[in-house]
């Protein structure tokens, strides 16, 4: 069953500090990761466990997406959530989406019924509304850091999307990506992480999903570049990576990212204390770790 190069990659984000207890999200990552693995053996697409994973990331509370969101200066929960799809370079996202618990279901859509790659704030939320996806009926009960935090500080909310990505036996790859976005952000700001070439990617080489401080991603078009220094400089995954977060270095930022490439390896680089990570490699073995 191994050989089949079946892989995925998951991150709960690049904010994590050192002296933190950290065992429910190791746990939690663990668990999905070996769900994750269980549906690529029998035979799931991709484009779907990323999509499944996603949707536990977000619900769980646990990481600073979905549920776990933090919200805007203005008090409010603004998401954004992508998807990219390998094998059709075919891409959805949502961003600035108020109102809907799982995001990343929104992107898909997004992807899948209509002709657009993105929808932005209002046209987004009605998009969602239309489709049928789950409303979020009180925001202060779902949101676990509703209020300011719950108790957290403001530097452990600072980062803290969730992504994955994952390539299964046909060979394909899918990437997503899901945010709350950066603690105490404007109103309507927009991070990387639905930006297609900035916080996610896929084609047939490269699957990628970013965390970290957002604008630094966009800046240095992290997602993309990697996959083009791929495909144009002949670059391996892990070189590829390792470049393209040096340049996010190089403008002030830190972060991280999850990589899986089409002969099934797994780069996973952060140049932030920490990174909430787990993967499941070619040969099997699972990986999960913080720091
Ligand atoms: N990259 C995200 C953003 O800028 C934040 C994060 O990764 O935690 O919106």
């Amino acid at each position: 069953m191994t050989n089949k190069c079946l892989t995925l990659a998951l991150h709960g984000g690049a904010g994590p500090l050192r002296g933190r207890d950290y065992a429910r999200e190791l746990a939690h990552m663990r668990g999905l990761v070996e769900a994750g693995r269980d549906r690529l053996r029998a035979g799931a697409a991709a484009m779907d466990v990323v999509v499944e994973t996603i949707v536990e990331l977000e619900a769980s509370g646990l990481y600073i997406a979905g549920r776990g969101a933090s919200p805007n200066t203005d008090g409010v929960y603004e998401l954004d959530a992508s998807v990219m799809d390998g094998p059709t370079k075919r891409a959805g996202a949502v961003a600035a989406l108020v109102g809907f618990a799982a995001p990343i279901r929104a992107a898909r859509a997004v992807m899948e019924a209509t002709p657009h790659v993105m929808l932005a704030g209002d046209g987004a939320a009605a998009f969602a509304a239309a489709q049928g996806l789950a409303r979020i009926a009180d925001p202060a009960a779902w949101f676990t850091h509703a209020g300011d935090g719950k108790g957290r500080t403001g530097a452990e909310l600072a980062t803290g999307t969730v992504g994955c990505v994952a390539r299964d036996e046909t060979g394909a790859l899918a990437a997503g990506t899901s945010t709350g976005g950066v603690f105490g952000k404007l109103p309507g700001r927009v991070g990387d992480a639905p930006i297609p070439g900035a916080g996610v990617w896929a084609d047939d080489r490269v699957a990628v999903s970013c965390t970290g401080a957002g604008e630094m991603f966009i800046r240095a078009a992290v997602a993309a570049q990697i996959a083009h220094r791929m495909r144009f400089g002949g670059e391996d995954l892990a070189a590829a990576a390792a470049a393209a977060l040096e340049e996010v270095r190089a403008l002030g930022g830190e972060g991280g990212l999850i990589a899986v490439d089409a002969d099934g390896r797994v780069s996973i680089p952060y140049n932030s204390q920490g990174m909430k990570r787990a993967a499941l490699h070619a040969d099997g073995t699972i990986e999960c770790e913080v720091f």
